[in-house]
């Protein structure tokens, strides 16, 4: 037996109390089993939401479906944690493949475990006993991903199950079981039936978690992956290997292995790993003479695959800018001979904020494909990254302002003002001249 935090605890004790059944249930039950950190525990009752919402001061209606939030406060003035208490149910009948066409109140406990998608996620406990008729202890134990039930019939009531089968085995490194993995092969197709918006949140779950790479592998071995992203799926089989040239895998297995290489755990900027060589699928050329493989503009194609995507997933404002940025200039030339205004040209365009984003994808594309971690070149550059932005970027930056060009010619504002200070900052720019306030003044007198 383990035991639950009293905070986990002290909500059980409440209701039954009152004279109610009530149990932890669902995934955090099955994360202390595991012995791993968890939070967002559920609870199951017999008790009615309105009576949930009377007994506990801090709760409200989280959803439609008669679900109560309880704030958890630690003390802070910020609630630390959300716990669900979910009514006893038993839902029947899914002939949209999404929404249950009525949520029936169940009577029993073992009836609301019966409709709960997994064996790992029906386990029941009050803190004292654990209820567990599908054996969800025996396949934490040994890893497993198991349906309640037929597979089949389960899967395709609700087809999120398949995104949140592939999602807890990448979140916690287990597999999924033959009959449940057939199932979703057979019931992939269904997918089409879910919203986009549910199917990225697990899509980002899945690249959040420890294992992405497999999950993706996962989501193209059962079929989902063709409902999803397409162009990826396109990638596989595509070959990269021309003479003398170093690539060991299909752009697909490229962008997976890259995928598992990287270092961010930031789900967009692993998304952009995932997707940057995207465009290489349509852009795939061989001359037949040479045997010489090109991906001609692959990165300007890519990148209007990557606006397709980022409606079709209804990723963020946000999310959507960092892809298209991050995939888009993914191509930047590392070399010694570059100029620092060439330089300064990949930092505006990629902007500050996206670089060491930027600088983790472009190591997990090394690594994912074969190469070392880093170059000499690389360390250079990024070396050279941080000098130039040392240095004035505009004429906004220069160590004098119009201001000073105005009391030092003794002219009014127009445009001589512009002129001298864009003359300035051509001369600092180019490094011919250095950013220093009194060498500045002192060079404006030239203008006399
Ligand atoms: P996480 O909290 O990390 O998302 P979880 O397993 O707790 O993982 P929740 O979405 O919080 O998932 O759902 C809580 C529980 O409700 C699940 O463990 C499962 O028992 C049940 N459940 C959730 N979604 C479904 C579904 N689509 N079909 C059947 N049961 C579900
Ligand atoms: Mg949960």
């Amino acid at each position: 037996m383990f035991t639950l935090p009293t905070t986990a605890q002290n909500i059980i004790n409440t209701l039954q109390n009152k004279g109610f059944e009530a149990y932890a249930v669902g995934g955090s039950v099955r994360d202390t089993v595991m012995g791993i950190p968890t939070f967002g525990w559920d609870f199951t009752t017999n008790a009615p939401p309105q009576m949930i919402l009377e007994i506990f001061p801090d709760s409200f209606y989280d959803n439609s479906f008669g679900t109560v939030g309880i704030k958890i406060y630690d003390g802070a003035d910020k609630p630390v944690d959300i716990y669900e208490i979910t009514t006893y149910r038993s839902e029947k009948g899914y002939s949209d493949f999404r929404h249950p066409d009525k949520i029936q109140w169940g009577t029993t406990l073992k009836e609301d475990l019966s409709r709960r998608d997994f064996t790992i996620n029906a386990i029941a406990t009050d803190g004292r006993t654990i209820v567990d008729p599908y054996h969800g202890m025996d396949d934490v134990r040994e890893k497993m991903i198991r349906t309640v039930g037929v597979a089949r019939d389960r899967l395709s009531e609700d087809a999120l199950r398949c995104m949140r089968a592939v999602r807890i085995a990448s979140q916690l490194g287990f597999m999924i079981e033959g009959d449940t993995l057939g199932a979703i092969r057979e019931t992939s197709s269904l997918l089409t039936k879910i919203s986009f918006e549910r199917i990225r949140d697990e899509l980002y779950k899945i690249l959040a978690s420890p294992h992405p790479a497999d999950g993706v592998l996962l989501l193209k071995n059962t079929g989902l992956l063709h409902y999803i992203l397409p162009e990826l799926e396109a990638c596989f089989g595509i070959s990269q290997k021309s003479p003398k040239r170093h690539h060991i895998y299909d752009v697909g297995t490229h962008l997976v292995e890259a995928l598992r290489a990287c270092k961010s755990g930031d789900p967009v900027v692993r998304l952009a790993t995932l997707l940057h060589d995207i465009g290489k699928a349509p852009t795939w050329r061989k001359d037949e003479t040479t045997g010489i493989i090109t991906f001609y503009n692959h990165e300007i194609i890519g990148a209007r695959l990557i606006k397709e995507i980022s409606q079709r997933l209804r990723l963020s404002r946000k999310d959507s800018q960092r892809l298209y940025i991050l995939t888009r200039w993914h191509q930047f030339t590392v070399d010694e001979r570059q100029t620092d205004s060439a330089i300064r040209r990949i930092i505006r365009r990629i902007g500050k904020e996206n670089l060491s984003n930027m600088l983790d994808l472009r190591v997990a594309d090394r690594l994912g494909g074969g190469a070392r971690e880093t170059s000499w070149r690389l360390e250079l550059f990024k070396q050279r990254l941080e000098e130039v932005q040392i240095q004035p970027f505009s004429v906004s930056d220069l160590a004098v302002s119009g201001h000073d060009v105005m009391e030092i010619l003794n002219v009014t504002p127009g445009p001589i003002v512009g002129k001298v200070l864009n003359a300035l900052f051509a001369q600092v720019d180019s490094g011919t001249l250095q950013n220093d306030r009194e060498i500045l003044l002192k060079k404006i007198e030239d203008f006399k």
